[in-house]
């Protein structure tokens, strides 16, 4: 709503031509563009000459520029045109994000983010200026350079598919064919290394206009578009309204006796009497009303829209929770995978603590480990060096944070998929995530459940036993020395007189789940139920540990899940040993039973084994004693479990 007010502002208000553009224009719908390209290559002038001839500038804006020019004795540019026109809007709009609007007889464009914008790779990467498309600008005389191929590569990260590259300042190069195919050939080139393509490259002169909005004379050995008619031949990208719901609260105000949950909806629609889900809580609840300001309530609300609403069930939501309809949940974790685009000199470090900003979430994190770095201009791996991200780099990696994290894959839901790391108050980076694994919420089918808040906090039960409650989730083949490693640990931690229980798979079975068998869909339950325990006894306080095969991935993303809506630490230990091992250990001669098919569906002989892909921890006993194992295990465990931290 922000950005329609800039991009009204500077649209000129009594402009006939404009007028019948817009009762001509085919297709309304606003196109964002972004300009990218290595400085002095010629952004300004190129958009400058697009404003001019698309008759987009304030009426008089030319002559003024010219006037002030020729005061100075400086010969008019159009790069000038554009410092006036951003200054003006510096003055006028207290935003950060700055958009200029133009129009042609297809439809409304608006350019955001500026070349001389100080914080243009802040807002790339903080999606302050989502763009549908860009325009890529190398300079004929001086070719494909540095940022030509770092704003490419953010591009692509980004998301940003369509990209127009101008081969501008043509005039310089006596408008040469040979030397346009040559930077033609090199960045094409580099452009499919990166997954981006090239939609076409045009050969331009912004500053004499050949090519822009008209034909170029000099360049009639040249049959593609001009920039305006390849900008008119882009598709508008799938529209936030058709995604997922995804509403982020911003605050709760308590009105007129009211709880009003305010935030924007960052895409999909919400409307009065929809069912949300509020994550990380999983509490669910249906909205009464919605509020607006300035604007009739309770019609729909869509993409883009800042909202309150009202529920019809009280829950507890506050600041950073995200609601979503039930059926298209968001992820909840507080581990995942991300590409990481670090912008500042100081180098990003494994193991220092960051604030992770995603949508109204804030947290604490810290990079768990860098899988491999890149160089965002010459694309090069290095695999030697992983323990640290320098500025232009980009980093594949994984984070965790401390306390669930709402998230969606950024291929997905790209505003849920895009976050900032700060450090000291200073963006430091942007990421997108990928490769996190969505999983079927399961919302309380009865009506009329309430959850009561305890008076008794968490943080209180931590400061009596001088620990936190958490899960402790063992992982791994029969045999491969779960419970003999759980009960160790339980010993070492009950020494230091921890409140800790072992939870055993076989235990469970006799009692809670004695009505599953070892189906899949009893396999899953089985775990489910297990989880909620778990989760209740962490609630209580304890330190608990699971020991269950617990073979699929998505069983033990729901137990993370499911731990973090109680608030509790979870942590994943893969207990590892080849399936040869376990099988030659068989302590319950299980293994033999398999294999004489007295058993079906035993995990690693005729039912699958999903291994953990970055549990938190990891231990493997065919070469660690089980000794060694506590200790790896103890290691990690209690600086994460001291109370200190719950409460900070
Ligand atoms: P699980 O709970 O994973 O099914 P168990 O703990 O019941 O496995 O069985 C593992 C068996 O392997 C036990 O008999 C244990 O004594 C034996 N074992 C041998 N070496 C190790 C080791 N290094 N770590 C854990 N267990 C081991």
């Amino acid at each position: 709503m922000r950005r329609e007010q800039c991009a009204i502002q500077t649209v000129p208000k009594s402009n006939p031509q404009s007028a019948i553009r817009d009762s001509q224009s085919s297709d309304v719908q606003h196109l964002k563009i972004v300009f990218v390209g290595h400085v002095d290559h010629g952004k300004s002038t190129l958009i400058g000459r697009i404003l001019q001839d698309t008759d987009s500038l304030p009426e008089g804006k030319v002559e003024m520029v010219k006037k002030a020019c020729a005061a100075e004795g400086m010969e008019f540019e159009f790069a000038f045109l554009l410092d006036a026109l951003l200054e003006e809007q510096k003055q006028n709009v207290t935003i950060d994000t700055t958009q200029i609007p133009f129009r042609t007889l297809r439809r409304r464009y608006a350019i955001i983010d500026a070349p001389g914008h100080k914080e243009f790779l802040k807002n790339m990467i903080t999606g302050a200026s989502s763009a549908d498309a860009a325009i890529l600008v190398i300079a004929a005389s001086e070719g494909v350079r540095e940022q030509s191929r770092r704003h490419a590569y953010l591009l692509g990260l980004l998301g940003i598919k369509q990209v127009i590259v101008v081969v501008n300042k043509m005039d310089l190069v006596d408008f040469s064919e040979t030397r346009f195919h040559e930077i033609e050939s090199e960045y094409q080139k580099f452009l499919v290394d990166l997954g981006l393509e090239g939609r076409c490259f045009i050969p331009a002169s912004g500053k004499s206009g050949d090519n822009v909005a008209r034909r170029g004379e000099k360049l009639n050995w040249y049959q593609g578009p001009t920039v305006l008619e390849a900008l008119d031949a882009l598709e508008t990208q799938r529209a936030d309204v058709d995604l997922p719901l995804r509403f982020c609260v911003q605050d709760v105000y308590r009105f007129d006796g009211r709880r009003i949950i305010a935030g924007r909806i960052e895409t999909g629609t919400l409307k009065v009497g929809d069912q949300l889900v509020f994550s990380p809580a999983n509490k669910s609840s249906v909205v009464a009303t919605i509020e607006r300001w300035n604007a009739p309530a309770n019609g729909p609300a869509v993409a883009g829209d800042s909202i309150g609403v009202t529920l019809s069930e009280q829950i507890f939501v506050e600041r950073g929770y995200v609601a979503s309809h039930e059926s298209e949940t968001p992820i909840e974790t507080n581990r995942f995978h991300a590409d990481l685009f670090w912008i500042v000199r100081e180098p990003l470090r494994v193991g220092h603590p960051y604030d992770l900003r995603l949508a109204t979430q804030d947290l604490k994190c810290e990079i768990v480990s860098i899988e491999e770095v890149m160089d965002s201009s010459t694309l090069e791996a290095k695999t030697d060096q992983c323990e640290q991200l320098e500025r232009n780099e980009v980093g594949r990696l994984t984070i965790q944070t401390r306390g669930p994290l709402v998230i969606d894959n950024h291929d997905r839901i790209p505003n849920l998929g895009r976050f900032v790391l700060v450090d000291d108050g200073q963006i430091c980076g942007g990421g997108t995530i990928c490769g996190g694994v969505y999983t079927d919420r399961q919302v309380a089918k009865s009506k009329n459940i309430f959850w009561s808040e305890g008076k008794i906090t968490a943080h209180a039960r931590a400061a009596r036993s001088g620990h936190r409650g958490a899960v402790i989730w063992f992982t791994g083949l029969s045999g491969a020395g779960k419970s003999t490693i759980a009960q160790a640990l339980e010993r070492e931690l009950f020494h230091r007189a921890m409140h800790t229980y072992v939870l055993d798979g076989d235990n469970i079975r006799h009692g809670l789940n004695s009505n599953l068998g070892f189906s899949p869909e009893d396999r899953v339950e089985n775990i489910r139920r297990v989880s909620e325990v778990a989760k209740l006894m962490a609630d209580a306080g304890a330190v608990v540990i699971t020991a269950f095969i617990s073979p699929y991935r998505m069983d033990r993303r729901r137990a993370r899940e499911i731990a973090l809506e109680g608030n509790a630490e979870f942590i994943e230990v893969f207990v590892d040993a080849p399936l040869e091992v376990c099988e030659t250990r068989d302590p319950k001669n299980l293994y033999k039973k398999a294999r004489a098919g007295e058993i079906h569906d035993f995990t690693g002989i005729d039912a699958p084994y999903e291994a953990p892909e970055d549990a938190e921890i990891v231990v493997h006993t065919d070469q660690q004693t089980v000794d060694e194992s506590v200790a790896t295990i103890l290691e990690q465990l209690l600086p994460r479990l001291r109370a200190e931290e719950a409460i900070e």
